[in-house]
């Protein structure tokens, strides 16, 4: 059944401009739409070709996304979902190629802070590479976005309350680091009609408390002088991104069992003080990481309104994340010995686990076995974090007898042999 136009899909197109591009944002965008409109595509996830005929979007766009898996309807429809179904909300940006601006101290030494202005050009690619297949990027997404909205139509805090603090917690290396960024980034983008300008200031708590205490006082409160000034504007939306928040708890608990200065607690105090006139503001949004799963106990992680627990990559994530590995490897060339090599696309999980099962007989069985050791390999892999897993084909390459002869059967038991011997190595 057709749906009526107002319950019609809001799909983001994100529309990244040229470095060198200095159009207005507004025409881009309305060239986009008619664009969109003229073409009726179906919205499949992921990029569209820049159209070559259109000389103002060839000259000055560099790639237009579809992301349709950020809606629910675009999850449970393989990714498909058909042009009248959908309304494309388009969003234009430029990229910066800045990279972090690092404090440095009066001393010389580098800081404990770091500041991106976003969307940066480090943190592109980062949101569409972390696969968790639970729905936790579109839960986050959402949530954020929906604590901007209630903000900005200014709801009482006093009648629905809400804040901006995000924690996500688990293992090591499960990308929590990375999800936050990736996070930031997307709702720079999301929201920059809103807030012209994005920051994301990033903050180790571990090396706050690894430096001279003294020092970290000092550090603390120029970081927070800082962070008032850019949320004081307006049009800033800011992102403080604390990583391994537990630090913060340890320091207090070794401070008040006397193993470390006093001196600590006053600056893990401070902190937290600051951290509580931040929330009032309604450009501000905190993300937390800790790899302590049991609870934390610091006062503002308990008034977090999302905690998140991520864990490791379960059988089709870690499929998926081999699978862009090898995508990657397929498309530079690496990997050889297939043929019309550099167009093969890989099936994702579900139609790898359907293929294998019904084994069409037209198809190239080179092909099927690829597959067929891929899932073998994901399935090998249990236990390992994400980080191992993308370092797993380099590893594997290098260990490679030949490597100029990387016939793909050989590289995925090279692949299923090197993640044993890492896992024994753990
Ligand atoms: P954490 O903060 O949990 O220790 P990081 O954010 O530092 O983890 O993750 C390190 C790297 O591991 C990431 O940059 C990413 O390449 C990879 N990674 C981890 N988990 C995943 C995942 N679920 N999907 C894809 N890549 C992942």
């Amino acid at each position: 059944q057709h749906s009526l136009p107002e319950d019609k899909v809001l799909v983001p197109v994100e529309v990244t401009l040229k470095p060198s591009s200095t159009a207005k944002i507004e025409d881009v965008r309305s060239a986009v739409e008619g664009m969109l409109e003229k073409r009726s595509l179906s919205y499949i996830d992921g990029p569209i070709p820049v159209p070559l005929d259109e000389a103002f979007l060839a000259d000055n766009v560099q790639r237009i996304c579809v992301c349709g898996c950020d809606t629910d309807e675009g999850r449970h429809n393989d990714n498909v979902l058909l042009f009248w179904q959908v309304k494309p909300i388009v969003h234009v940006f430029q990229l910066s190629e800045e990279g972090p601006c690092e404090d440095i101290s009066s001393d010389g030494q580098s800081s404990s802070f770091n500041e991106w202005i976003l969307p940066a050009k480090e943190f592109d690619g980062m949101w569409e590479s972390l696969i968790y297949d639970s729905g936790l990027k579109q839960r986050l997404l959402r949530y954020a976005a929906s604590a901007l909205l209630f903000t900005e139509k200014g709801v009482d805090p006093f009648l629905v309350s809400w804040n901006r603090i995000i924690l996500l917690h688990g293992p090591p290396g499960t990308g929590k680091t990375s999800l936050c960024k990736a996070l930031a980034q997307k709702l720079a983008i999301r929201f920059n009609s809103r807030y012209p300008q994005s920051q994301l200031i990033e903050v180790n708590a571990h090396s706050l408390f690894s430096k001279w205490f003294s020092e970290s006082g000092k550090l603390v409160a120029k970081l927070f002088q800082k962070i008032q000034e850019m949320v004081e504007e307006e049009s800033n939306l800011v992102f403080v991104l604390i990583d391994e928040v537990e630090s913060l708890a340890a320091a207090r608990k070794a401070a008040l069992s006397g193993s470390e200065p006093s001196d600590s607690i006053r600056v893990v105090n401070a902190l937290l003080t600051q951290m509580d006139k931040l929330k009032s503001s309604p450009n501000v949004i905190i993300l937390t990481t800790s790899n302590i799963t049991a609870a934390i106990d610091i006062a503002f992680v308990d008034r977090a309104d999302i905690k998140a627990y991520v864990g490791p990559p379960t059988l089709q994530a870690r499929y998926e994340i081999l699978r862009s590995c090898l995508q990657e490897l397929i498309r530079t060339g690496i990997l050889t010995n297939l043929q019309d090599c550099k167009n093969v696309m890989l099936p994702n999980y579900a139609c790898a686990k359907e293929r294998l099962n019904a084994p069409d007989l037209q198809e190239d069985s080179t092909f099927m076995q690829l597959c067929k050791h891929l899932l073998d390999t994901a399935e090998a892999c249990e236990g390992m974090s994400g980080r191992s897993l993308r370092k797993l084909p380099f590893l594997a390459h290098a260990a490679l007898s030949n490597p100029f002869d990387c016939n793909h059967i050989k590289f995925l038991c090279t692949m299923v042999e090197t993640a044993k011997r890492e896992r024994s190595e753990l």
